[in-house]
């Protein structure tokens, strides 16, 4: 399938419509969590109590977070392109439910999205679980070789791979000189904008 045919697309959010904000390692200090472990993966197998004060300062300072979000280059334009094109779009975050939906209205685009299409980290199993797209797929009634996955980090291809759907990075890490996974990635554009020419629906 060429990018142009798909017109399911799921994004993720924060780092790939969003520019990336979140400082992990200062979470992670300030939650007591080791910096080789996953944020969410640690928080699940804490007690009960502890998990819950954790998750709900991290739910605060994401708020924080969401309330100043700010457009990464091309995020908005694709978005509007492929929503009046009538393309059927989703959003799959490890972010919560409820920061997503600011977080897409304070950069203009909460109206691109129903509700029901945001899924967050209480909705699905998080990336990479293929857990969240293949929800939408079944909501969508599509076949997830005919979805795409955009996002800017490996756990969004590697999500987009154990789905069976097709993968594209944006915004790369500064960082990283040149894309560390190839292999699990099926188009690769420097920004959403990029994106949008190559599957022809931005100038
Ligand atoms: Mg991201």
């Amino acid at each position: 399938m060429s990018l142009g045919e798909i017109r399911h697309w799921v994004f993720d959010m924060d780092g790939t419509l969003t520019l990336a904000v979140h400082d992990f390692p200062a979470i992670k200090r300030a939650l007591g969590i080791p910096q080789e472990h996953d944020i969410l993966t640690h928080l699940a197998a804490l007690p009960e109590d502890e998990a819950a004060a954790k998750h709900a300062w991290l739910l605060e300072h994401e708020r924080e977070l969401a309330v100043a979000s700010k457009a990464a280059p091309g995020a908005v334009e694709l978005v509007r392109a492929l929503h009046g094109a009538g393309y059927r779009l989703g959003i799959l975050t490890r972010n919560a439910h409820e920061l997503a939906l600011i977080t897409l209205d304070a950069i203009g685009i909460g109206d691109c999205f129903l509700t029901e299409d945001v899924l967050g980290r209480g909705e699905a199993d998080p990336k990479p679980s293929p857990d969240g797209l293949l929800r939408l797929a079944a909501r969508w009634d599509v076949a997830p070789q005919r979805m795409l996955m955009v996002g800017d980090y490996r756990f969004d291809l590697d999500c987009a791979r154990a789905a069976g759907a097709h993968s594209a990075l944006v915004n790369l890490a500064d960082h990283l000189q040149e894309n560390p996974w190839p292999e699990l990635t099926d188009w690769h554009a420097q920004d959403c904008a990029e994106l949008g020419r190559m599957a022809g629906v931005l100038v």
